[in-house]
């Protein structure tokens, strides 16, 4: 195949672009080496390809929403969720506080208040919070189609600084969005963040939302069809952040974006790709996946508002 030589060659071209920061509100995350890079496309047939740092671990952070709120619609319902968590774009930053005024319904599960919501909705209503947290493990993994694991330092060092994710979900507690201990839910929202994952497993992650919520290497339906589209629909409009109207044009893939330096798309009935460079863009979205992905749509015309 000629795909890991396209590949090596793309990120040779992006490799010398050494702009932006390595996030630093959560401390370990400084730590992370700058000059990772790394890119993978598996396709909806099991085929995986890769080059640069593929297998290296890193924490899913941001990413780890999308597959969250597939759990919560799963194990909930739609109607329950939606109750609870809106689907319109913020335009805002991930950790803005913003919730519906009259409500305080958050506005989408890609925001930080959105996805501390959906959390605490992934699992049954009645699992306390280290029960919900192993579900929600279980299904990234499943997700992956390997069994994931949560960095305990990365988790200790952002829960050290969680107080902005602490007084959002003080206030989600305030308008009945949350019914649980505030601080429960954020720790069981930030070790969902913690989980370690490889630019590999994301490809696959996003490879199982590309292929209709079966993971297209252990055969595993995840989840159905309908949630599949609740959630790339969900990708495309809200998935990056204040920049997912640049994402849409320029990229046009749904997408999901992490700090520390994850970046996913998935393409339905085609391929989901994974790209990792810690170092990120003021909207918190790695410079050089952001350069490689608008590259990969270019290239091979995988922008969803053209006709292949
Ligand atoms: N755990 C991080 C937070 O809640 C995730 C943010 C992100 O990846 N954009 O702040």
């Amino acid at each position: 195949s000629i795909i890991p030589d396209y590949l090596a060659q793309a990120l040779g071209d992006v490799e010398s672009d050494t702009s932006g920061r390595l996030a630093d509100y959560i401390p370990e995350l400084a730590a992370a080496d700058p000059e990772r890079l790394g890119a993978v496309f598996a396709t909806v047939d099991g085929e995986v390809y890769g080059a640069g740092d593929i297998d290296t671990e890193f924490t899913i952070q941001s990413i780890s929403k999308p597959f969250a709120y597939a759990l919560a619609l799963a194990d909930r319902g739609f109607d329950p969720v939606l109750a609870k968590v809106g689907v319109e774009p913020s335009g805002e930053a991930f950790n803005q506080i913003s919730l519906e005024i009259d409500t305080g319904r958050p506005l989408n599960p890609m925001i930080n208040a959105g996805a501390i919501t959906a959390h605490s909705l992934a699992g049954s209503e009645d699992m306390n919070p280290s029960e919900r947290v192993e579900r929600v493990v279980r299904g990234l993994s499943a997700f992956a189609g390997r069994p994931l694991e949560i960095d305990e330092s990365v988790c200790v060092s952002e829960m050290e600084h969680a107080h902005r994710n602490l007084a959002i979900a003080h206030m989600l507690r305030s308008y009945g969005i949350l019914t649980e201990n505030p601080r429960d839910v954020v720790e069981g929202y930030t070790r969902q963040c913690s989980v370690l994952v490889t630019a590999r497993d994301l490809a696959m992650m996003a490879a199982t939302l590309a292929n209709r919520g079966v993971n297209p290497l252990s055969g595993e339906r995840v989840i159905h069809e309908p949630v599949v589209r609740q959630v790339l629909s969900v990708m495309s409009t809200c998935g990056m952040y204040d920049a997912a109207g640049d994402w849409a044009t320029q990229v046009g893939i749904p997408a999901k974006s992490g700090v520390a330096g994850g970046l996913i798309g998935a393409l339905p009935g085609q391929i989901g790709i994974a790209t990792f460079s810690p170092r990120l863009d003021a909207h918190g979205n790695s410079v050089r996946g952001v350069s490689l992905f608008e590259r990969f749509s270019s290239d091979m015309g995988l922008h969803v508002m053209e006709v292949p």
